[in-house]
């Protein structure tokens, strides 16, 4: 969470511009943080569409069960951990993301996957 002085520079900055824009948008989650949340509030934690109740598990294809959502909005995200080079096929993040983890009920297996999107 941005300090006091930070915070009052990103709001200055955020009025500044378009209302709805992708701009202001990020700005106003970052002054929100971080979110990680259970159950079924915690599907609605997405930049995108809200995300599903199960999942198909990557590994076995059994209903996996939702576990938890982060959506990213704070000073830090996964986007500046590594390089998106589109002309070598690697693809990384390129804005905040969300993420939501599935853990399958079988115990032979016990996967997590995970379905994300971004803003
Ligand atoms: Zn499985």
């Amino acid at each position: 969470m941005p300090d006091q002085a930070r915070r009052s520079r990103m709001i200055r900055k955020a009025s500044r511009l378009p209302p709805g824009g992708p701009a202001r948008r990020k700005i106003l989650a970052a002054l929100k943080g971080n979110q990680i949340g259970y159950g079924p509030e915690a599907l609605k934690l997405s930049w995108q569409g809200d995300f599903p109740e199960t999942v198909p598990c990557v590994k076995c294809g059994k209903d996996s069960r939702h576990v938890l959502t982060v959506m990213e909005g704070g000073e830090e995200d996964a986007a500046d951990l590594h390089h998106n080079d589109w002309k070598d096929g690697e693809f990384w993040f390129h804005d905040y993301a969300a993420f939501s983890l599935y853990m399958c009920p079988d115990i032979d297996c016990t996967t997590v996957t995970t379905k994300w999107n971004q803003g």
